[in-house]
């Protein structure tokens, strides 16, 4: 044992005893530390918070089961996809281990050569992005699993699409090694043809397929083998002879690579300087956090082959908490300022945390928390700063899978969980009301589809009530609400696996078996231009009176402001008096909650309120209300309406000789073709879809690609949809409402008026 890493763990008053009694020995031999000077004395840049993303079915959690494995936090090795019991630790819902899915992030403490490792499993599946996201805004870096024959799929462009929008600096893991067809060159190239990533080898494998032997590692020239049944004992060798002219190639390949990017390594370049080992590094280091070089390690997850070089890649490239700049905006301000976060250990500034998920465990609710600034104990009182809510800090644990470890304190760059903590998922807190600070908002999007959702069992209605209501809490782009016209519960979200995965949940971790109604989009309800409009509400006949006139433009908002509602106050003078002027916005934006051409929210406008009047004795908030409803139907009515639909950014990749047949099924379904690339036999066509017009694709691409097409579909924007698409639901809104008749002589449906 070092004698340097023996750490004893003891209670303050043993602590004094023995520091006195340390005095005697020589120092430096042995270092005391009670609980909480542990955790003080942990060195920052010994922390890694990372991320694992990948497409589905890529390995990624037999990744993560290996990484917990070999950095004894787990004392065994299970297979995913159910050929045991036990399931994979990370793998810990019942739901995913059905589906062999890792729908749910769990975050995961480990240590690995005195580092802190925090490890959040992050969703593979396009529709429950919001899990990535939230994973990614908390994470300081990210391991990119590809696999060695699937390569980059679409899920991987969507997974790089959101590292770049939050900047995570990444390493790539080329796993599969073993599986035939195996290609790690090709999969290098995709990195680069279709991620956009200056990406090199770091590492080559020596032998491919079933001839899987271990890897070599560029920097040092040397081989690394794996030995054991569980591959935990590393043997270093010196390249295989047959390699050698191969390892010198990649090399100098990856020293190209970094010499493009890296300003020192570049000048040593040009002077035909050799760098050394340690210059490598530290330039693989500074161009991956800066996100301008990936370097791409490789190996095979299930055969235990390449696990622990790249957990030492995890700590030698990516970045600690320090080297990653993290801001939060002055709420108290109008004009919210960006404040960049210390990232000290220690009390120095205040503290400042962002909750990133909830969970309703078996334990109790559990919120997870990233520390951002300063540091919080035990007991200690924080604020939610969207509520104003106190709070004593309750219980506080590590995370590993499904089990936790108790820690006393947690500081900046640290992932934790509390215990009973009544909040939601993307709320800040701080250690002072004064500090109005809140971490950069998550970014959610806005729902674009829904359905009615009710319990198969009337007797359930108790457990959907608390299914629904953990859920939404969890995931914000969850949402359930109750329609009072049809008198049922929708339930809308990122998509029809989104809603269906709930819908399991709720069967099998409620008992509630859900029935659900057919998808419906969310469309909007806009206008073309300006109107006018000039309302009087007025009762004047009977008990007290009622008054209250708005006048004003109601106008329509540009492209990039669909989804939106605006109001401004242009009033001069008293004609609306101010204290009615939030009542007037109160109306307007119930008012908009549902249109009159097809029963959908207005979106996309803003009411300018520019005059008025009132009554002395009979004007009241609830007449202003009332007027600023009117005065939005009237508007309405005499507008050019618009019927806005979410579009949907498509991705499909498929062999090149179905290229023809996908392009004729996106013309089809009114895909707008943004552009196209393609490799080594395959083709990816960037398009542009309705979302009401995507409806059975899968299907669709299924059968005219002989399975071999894969898409990823996110959402993009609202626009106007087209003549045919808005005649539909105007008339399928008139035909629900009974505003449409029957024709007697033509046998035609007619609008009532
Ligand atoms: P995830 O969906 O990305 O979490 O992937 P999983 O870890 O669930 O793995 C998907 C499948 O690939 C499982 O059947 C694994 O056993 C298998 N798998 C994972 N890693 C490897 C590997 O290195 N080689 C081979 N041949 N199969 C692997």
């Amino acid at each position: 044992m070092s004698l340097l890493r023996a750490t004893l763990v003891l209670t303050s008053q043993q602590c004094k005893l023995a520091r006195r009694a340390q005095t005697q020995l020589a120092p430096a031999v042995l270092r005391l530390y009670t609980t909480d000077e542990k955790s003080k004395a942990l060195d920052v840049s010994r922390i890694r918070n990372i991320g694992i993303s990948a497409h589905i079915d890529s390995g990624k959690t037999t990744l993560t089961e290996r990484v917990l494995y070999y950095t004894g936090r787990i004392e065994a090795m299970h297979e995913v996809k159910g050929k045991d019991q036990v399931g994979a630790t990370m793998d810990f819902m019942e739901l995913e281990r059905q589906r062999g899915i890792t729908i749910q992030s769990a975050a995961t403490y480990t240590e690995w050569k005195d580092y802190n490792i925090n490890i959040i499993d992050t969703p593979g599946h396009v529709d429950f992005t919001i899990e990535v996201e939230r994973a990614l805004r908390v994470l300081d870096g990210a391991v990119l699993v590809l696999c060695a024959v699937g390569g980059v799929q679409s899920q991987t462009l969507t997974v790089n699409r959101q590292m770049k929008r939050y900047s995570v600096p990444c390493l790539g893991f080329i796993n599969k090694l073993d599986r035939q067809g195996a290609n790690p060159e090709r999969v290098l190239n995709q990195m680069r043809s279709k991620l956009n990533h200056n990406a090199a080898f770091v590492q080559l494998p020596i032998g491919l397929e079933a001839k899987t032997k271990g890897i070599v590692d560029l920097v040092h020239r040397r081989a690394i083998y794996f030995d054991g049944t569980d591959g935990a004992q590393l043997r270093y060798e010196d390249v295989p002879g047959d390699m050698r002219a191969q390892v010198e190639d990649r090399r100098q390949e990856l020293i190209e690579h970094l010499s493009n990017v890296d300003e020192q390594l570049g000048e040593m370049f040009l002077l035909e300087e050799v760098p050394s080992e340690e210059q490598i590094h530290a330039a693989i280091r500074r161009q991956c956090i800066a996100r301008s070089f990936t370097p791409v390690f490789v190996g095979t997850a299930l055969k235990n082959k390449g696990i622990q070089p790249l957990l030492d890649g995890v700590l030698s490239y990516l970045p600690d908490p320090t080297e990653v700049q993290n801001y939060a905006l002055d709420e108290s301000r109008d004009e919210k300022e960006r404040i960049l976060m210390d990232p000290a250990r220690d009390a120095s500034n205040p503290f400042v945390g962002l909750a990133f998920k909830l969970e309703a465990g078996r334990f109790g609710q559990l919120t997870y928390m990233r520390v951002y600034q300063g540091y919080m104990k035990k007991g200690d009182v924080i604020h939610n700063v969207r509520t104003g809510k106190r709070i004593k800090v309750p219980r506080l644990v590590r995370m590993h899978a499904n089990e936790m470890e108790d820690v006393s304190e947690v500081f900046a760059g640290d992932i934790c969980a509390m215990f009973g903590v009544d909040c939601s998922s993307g709320d800040s807190f701080v250690s002072t009301p004064k500090l109005q600070l809140s971490m950069e908002s998550i970014h959610v999007p806005d729902a674009v589809i829904s359905l009615s959702i009710k319990p198969e069992d009337k007797g359930q209605l108790d457990n959907f009530s608390k299914g629904i209501a953990r859920f939404t809490r969890e995931d914000p782009t969850f949402r359930v609400h109750f329609d009072d016209e049809s008198k049922e519960t929708i339930a809308s979200g990122m998509g029809e696996l989104h809603l269906d995965v709930y819908a399991q949940r709720m069967a099998s971790e409620y008992k509630c078996k859900c029935v659900l109604g057919k998808p419906k989009v969310a469309f909007r309800e806009s206008i073309m231009s300006p109107v006018q409009f000039d309302f009087l509400h007025k009762k004047q006949s009977g008990g007290s009176g009622q008054y209250g006139r708005v006048v004003g433009v109601l106008e329509p908002l540009p492209p990039s402001s669909y989804t939106k509602l605006e109001f401004s106050d242009e009033t001069v003078g008293t004609n609306v008096p101010k204290q009615y002027v939030p009542s007037v916005e109160r109306g307007f934006r119930m008012a908009c909650e549902k249109g009159l051409l097809s029963g959908q929210k207005i979106a996309g406008v803003r009411f300018r309120l520019q005059d008025g009047a009132n009554h002395a004795v009979d004007s009241s908030d609830y007449s202003f209300q009332r007027a600023a409803e009117g005065a939005l139907k009237e508007a309405m009515d005499d507008a050019v309406k618009v019927i806005l639909e979410p579009i949907m950014s498509v991705e499909v990749t498929a062999p090149n000789e179905f290229q023809g047949a996908v392009i004729a099924g996106i013309n089809k379904r009114n895909g707008l073709i943004q552009g196209q690339d393609g490799s080594e036999g395959y083709f990816t066509l960037y398009t542009e879809v309705p979302l009401n017009n995507m409806f059975g694709y899968s299907t669709e691409l299924r059968s005219c690609t002989e399975g071999k097409g894969e898409y990823a579909m996110e959402y993009c924007r609202y626009q106007h949809a087209s003549a045919e698409t808005q005649e539909q639901i105007i008339r399928e809104y008139m035909e629900a409402t009974g505003q449409l008749k029957e024709d007697k002589k033509s046998g035609k449906k007619k609008a009532r008026n």
